[in-house]
Order: C-alpha cells, then structure tokens, then sequence
C-alpha cells in the first residue's frame, strides 16, 4: 500500500508539531510539507526538534499543495485562517482534516458544501481524543435522563476560542436528545455578568482558561437527589493522536465531509 501524503499547516505550532512526531513514526504516512508563515524554507525536523527531515516549511499554502500533491492537509492554525484553508484544499483536490476549532456553523455549512460539490472528502473534528469523543456520546446518552445539565470546560491560557469547539459539540449532540425544559430559576439574577456562563441549546457552558492546563471538560447532570458527573482530561497533546491518525486513514475514502470524530467510530 502507498503511503498516505500527508501536509500540515501550522506544522510549528503545539499541535502541528505533535502530528508531525506522529506521521514520521508511522510508515503508512509520509509527511510531505509543514506549512508556517514564519519558518518559510527551514526544514521542518530541525525547527521542531526531531533533526533533519529533509522536508521543508512553506510559507504558502497554495504553493505547497501545488508543489507537493498531498492527499490530505492537515490544519491546526488559528480560527482566522482555518475556513479558507480548508477552501483551498478543497478546491485543489486535497482532503483536509481540520482539528483548528472556532468555526462557526454556517462556516461548516459552507465547507460541507464545497466538499459535497467538489466529491472531496473532509473531516472536522473539535476534539480528537478518543477518551473526548466518548465523553461526548456518554452525554448525549445521560441527557435522556437528566435534562438538566451545565458543562464546565478548561483549557490552557493560550487558547483563542471560548467556549471550546467540544462544548459547543457537547451541547449539540445533548440538544438532539434532551426534552425541552426550563432549567434554573426563572427569576434568576446576573449581578456580575457572565457569571452563569454562555447559553446554549437552553443551557450554560461555562470556560476556564489556565495555565498548566491542556484541555479537559466537565458535564455535570443533575436530578433529584443525585448528581452524575462525567469527565475527561486530556493531559498531553499525544492524546488526540490516535484520532487524527484515524482521521487521516477514513478521509481517504470519505466524499463528503463528516463533523466530529463520533461518526468514523466503529459502534
Ligand atoms: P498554536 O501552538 O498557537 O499553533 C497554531 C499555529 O497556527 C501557529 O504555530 C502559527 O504558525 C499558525 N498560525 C497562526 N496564525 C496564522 C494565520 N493567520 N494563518 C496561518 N497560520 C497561522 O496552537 P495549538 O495549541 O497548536 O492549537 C491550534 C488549534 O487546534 C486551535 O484552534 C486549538 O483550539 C485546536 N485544537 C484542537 C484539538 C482537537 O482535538 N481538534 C486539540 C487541541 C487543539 P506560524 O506562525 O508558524 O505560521
């Protein structure tokens, strides 16, 4: 079997850095081009720390597709630039597997489209660790029961996003299968704004950002009488490897775009 060509942008960055540790190590990828706007020509194994690759950073994305025909891009950059990243991949043939969170709906709406036009494969997911993806669909499970529920999430202090793309996920896939209810007090009072967080879906997610964390995210249902709790932290980026390698591997027969990690798992 050919290996999977694979280019990541943002190839410098906490993420970009670990999915490309991660490509090298593995034989059914070749890693064929990090892209940054600041390494332009440098190879990348000697910028990140692994020795020489003999792969080099491009400064442009279109230039580095054209040169370099990847199968797939892989992106984790900045919400800024993620949607015509993913535009151009599209656009040229390449799959893209978007981990950059802080898309909007109607941005993914959009992206689904070109995909669905182009019969390009692509997938998005906002949260690539396993341990997440289950967390997720444990929620969406409990919320048949307990439609009362606030998600708490953390994340380290660099992030540009808030609330994270895996609450925003949470509270979608909880939303499918929760009744409609009224939930807190009806008269209930802000004294200090943003206190109870951001409403979502009819209720709070609320963010923490600091630093020595990496990403971690509460759901906390409640009832009477009892409270269920279900947690997941990722500790070290190496944990939302196995997911992207995954991703990587379905995208390749994929001709739509799929949103979210929960739908390339095997029930
Ligand atoms: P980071 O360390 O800041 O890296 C982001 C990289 O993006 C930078 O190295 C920068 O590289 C590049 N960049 C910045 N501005 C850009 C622009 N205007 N155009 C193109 N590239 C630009 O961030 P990170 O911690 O790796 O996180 C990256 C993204 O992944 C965030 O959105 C984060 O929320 C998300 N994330 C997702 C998951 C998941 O499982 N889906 C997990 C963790 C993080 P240059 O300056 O070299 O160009």
């Amino acid at each position: 079997m050919k290996p999977i060509r694979v280019a990541v942008a943002g190839a410098n960055g906490r993420m970009g850095r670990e999915v490309v540790k991660m490509l090298v190590q593995d034989e059914t990828f070749e890693f064929v081009r990090g892209i940054s706007r600041t390494q332009g020509g440098k190879d990348v194994g000697e910028s990140i720390g692994l020795g020489s690759l003999g792969v080099t950073f491009s400064d442009s994305l279109e230039s580095a597709l054209l040169e370099n025909r990847p199968d797939v891009l892989v992106d984790f950059t900045i919400p800024a630039a993620v949607k015509r990243h993913a535009e151009i991949a599209l656009e040229m043939g390449v799959r893209p597997v978007v981990g950059t969170t802080g898309l909007a709906e109607g941005e993914i709406a959009e992206l689904a489209r070109l995909s669905e036009e182009r019969r390009v494969g692509a997938v998005i997911a906002p949260n690539f660790a396993i341990g997440a993806v289950l967390m997720m669909m444990f929620a969406a499970r409990a919320a048949k029961y307990f439609p009362h529920v606030e998600i708490i999430e953390m994340h380290h202090d660099r992030k540009l996003d808030a609330p994270s793309g895996t609450s925003l996920k949470t509270a979608e896939m909880i939303a499918r299968n929760r009744p409609e209810i009224r939930q807190g007090h009806p008269e209930e009072k802000e004294t200090l704004e943003g206190a109870r967080g951001g409403y979502r879906h009819g209720f709070r997610i609320h963010s923490i950002r600091l630093p020595g964390m990496v990403a971690h995210q509460e759901v906390i249902f409640g009832g009477p009488g009892q409270t269920l709790t279900l947690r997941h932290d990722s500790i070290h980026r190496e944990s939302f490897m196995p997911g992207v390698k995954l991703a990587i591997q379905k995208v390749m027969n994929l001709d739509r775009l799929v949103y979210g990690l929960e739908h390339l798992l095997e029930e």
